[in-house]
This record gives C-alpha cells, structure tokens and sequence, in this order.
C-alpha cells in the first residue's frame, strides 16, 4: 500500500498519455509555438504499463486518463485494453474534450469504462470557438449525446472565465435538469503555459455558488464522497448534480489521494508542485521493480500537505501548461 507522508492512503493515479492535443483552450495552452515533448521523451506504452502495473500492485484501483488529449494519441485503444487487463486491474477514467472518442465508444464499454468526464467550457457556438480556437462544437455535441444514451455516467466540467463564459454558467447548469449527470464548475488555474501567475483569482468556488443560488435558490448540499475535489449539489428539481471544484482555492488537499505521472515520465504527488522525480529516466536506467517501488515511496515521503505549500516548492512562477502537467 502506498501511503504519503501525512498517512493519507494514495490510491489514484492521474495518467497523461500525450501533451499533445486537437484543440487550443486559451487557459491551457498558448495558440502557437508550443515546446511538446520530443517523441523520444514520452513514456511508451510498454513503459506506462510497467509503472502502471507496479502501482495498481500496491493498492492504486483508479486511474484516470487524461492528456493533453488522450485520443490524439495513437493506439490509445490498445494501451487502454492492456491497462484494463492488469493483474490487479483498475477503474479506467478519462477526461477528453470529446472530439475524437465517437468512434471509440464500443471499446470503452466493452472493457468497463463507465466514468468520462467530458470538457465542455461554452454552449454557445462562438464563445466556444474563442476558447478552444477550434471548431469542433457540433462533434463535442454530438459524441456528449452518444456517451450519455450509452449510459456512461458522465461530469461535464467547465473552466469559469472571467469575460468568457460567465453567460454560458446557467446554461450549463440546466443540462443537469432533464439529464442524470454532473455538471460541475471549475476554478481556473494558473496553468495556460506561458504567462505565469496571474492577478487574483476573480470566480472563486464561492462565488461560483453565490451566482447559482441568486439563480437557481438555495441548493440542496449533497454527501461529499471521500477525497473528492467538488462540492456537489442539487438544484431543487433537477434529476443530475451540479458540483463546484475550489481547483485554485486548494480546500480539498487535506484528503487527497493522487499522484500524477506526465507524459514524458514526469511524476508528481501535487499538481501545484514540481515532479518529484522522473520514472522514465529511472525506468531507462534499469532498475528492478523493487528500486521502482522505493523511489516512488521516496516521493511520497515528500508529499507536501497542501497544494499551497507544494507551490511554494516551485523555483519559477507556475507557468506549465495542463496539457504538460496532465489535468
Ligand atoms: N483534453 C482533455 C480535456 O480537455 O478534458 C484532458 C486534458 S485537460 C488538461 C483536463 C482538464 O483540465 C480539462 O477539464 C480542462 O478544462 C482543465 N484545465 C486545463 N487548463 C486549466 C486551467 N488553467 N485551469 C483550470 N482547469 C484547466
Ligand atoms: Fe486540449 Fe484539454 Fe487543454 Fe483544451 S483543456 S487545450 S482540450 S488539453
């Protein structure tokens, strides 16, 4: 069992398969000119397995799949059919924009996936448009359906952007009220690689609620499962749950349970800090699985309490993009 140093049980691995992606969200990723991972440096699937394989062994039983997008990359079925297949096997996850995966909805069900959270920022066409710079809006829309008429239980979750979406929120909000899902609303992080901190965060998680309450009344506070990031509720009438994620305010970080491994081999035990250390160079050093298991566990023994304490670890402003980091 891997436990971190604050005795918090660490069962749940954050996996990003690419850096790449299909889509430009401005808060992600700079338009152009962006320094993706040289194909030499990111993990092989081989390799993802392996650590994979070590983890679910010591007691990690959820994995999420994130990216970048993680359909961009090729063969992520066959990775995904492997993973699904360990010894110890996982719950499979992912979190996708929902471009691609239309065609991949047969393989997901067949090997158990029944959990995607699905990216969606704007239910307008054109505010969509300027935040991802992409226009993919009608197969976002149209691969959402499918997933929900396939029964997966699906979270949509949408980044609030001062000046963006703040019109879309309510909108968003009433998918949940005929539709048996979760709509959740996000803080915004600084992680859009390139500009560093920026000012105060303008819509924080209370303010969030504040805005849905003026609209919707007084929502009803739902049991939070354990180690969850969002506050849920639901709004009187409404068959789904809207949740809010503090994901800049931190005030879930007293019960995480996550790690996260990059692309490129990259491993964290916070988000808001820097990796702890690099799995493919000490996987391409050849060390047994043993050694393996001892470094991570070293990681862990480092783990910092919070992701505000973790910042403080960082030499640079936080500037990495979440497509880097794996979101
Ligand atoms: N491409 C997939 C997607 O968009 O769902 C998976 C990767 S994306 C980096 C994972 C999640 O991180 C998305 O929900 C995205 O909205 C969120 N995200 C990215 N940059 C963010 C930021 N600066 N602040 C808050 N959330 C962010
Ligand atoms: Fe791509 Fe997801 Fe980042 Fe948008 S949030 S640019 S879809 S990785």
């Amino acid at each position: 069992m891997l436990i971190d140093q604050h005795n918090r049980i660490v069962n749940y691995l954050r996996l990003s398969v690419t850096d790449k992606c299909n889509l430009r969200c401005f808060y992600c990723m700079p338009e152009e000119g962006i320094p993706f991972y040289k194909k030499d440096k990111v993990l092989s699937y081989e390799e993802m397995l392996r650590i994979c394989s070590l983890l679910t062994a010591e007691g990690v039983n959820k994995i999420r799949i994130t990216g970048g997008e993680p359909f961009v990359r090729k063969d992520l079925p066959y990775f995904l059919k492997e993973l699904a297949a360990l010894k110890a096997a996982p719950e499979i996850n992912i979190t996708t924009n929902a471009t691609l995966l239309g065609p991949h909805i047969p393989l997901l069900k067949s090997i158990g996936v029944k959990s995607i959270n699905v990216s969606l920022d704007a239910l307008d066409e054109q505010r969509f448009f300027e935040i991802t710079r992409r226009n993919v809006y009608r197969t976002v829309f149209d691969n959402l359906n499918a997933l929900i008429e396939h029964g997966f239980d699906i979270k949509l979750n949408c980044v609030v952007m001062k000046d963006r979406n703040i019109e879309d929120l309510i909108p968003l909000a009433e998918l949940s009220r005929h539709k048996n899902i979760s709509v959740r609303f996000l803080e915004e992080m600084p992680f859009d690689g390139q500009s560093g901190v920026r000012g105060a965060l303008d819509w924080s998680y209370l303010k969030i609620k504040d805005y849905l309450t003026a609209h919707f009344g007084a929502m009803e506070k739902l049991p939070a499962p354990p180690n969850s990031t969002s506050q849920n509720f639901r709004i009187k009438g409404f068959k789904g749950t809207t949740g809010i994620i503090p994901s800049f305010s931190r005030t879930f970080c007293g019960s995480c349970n996550r790690i996260r491994l990059s692309a490129n081999g990259d491993f964290r035990t916070c988000l808001y800090g820097p990796a702890a250390i690099n799995l493919r160079d000490e996987l391409r050093a050849g060390h047994s699985d043993l050694i393996l298991l001892e470094k991570i566990q070293q990681a862990l023994n480092q783990k910092a309490a919070n992701g505000f304490l973790a910042e403080q670890e960082n030499k640079e402003l936080l500037k990495d993009s979440m497509a880097h980091l794996g979101g």
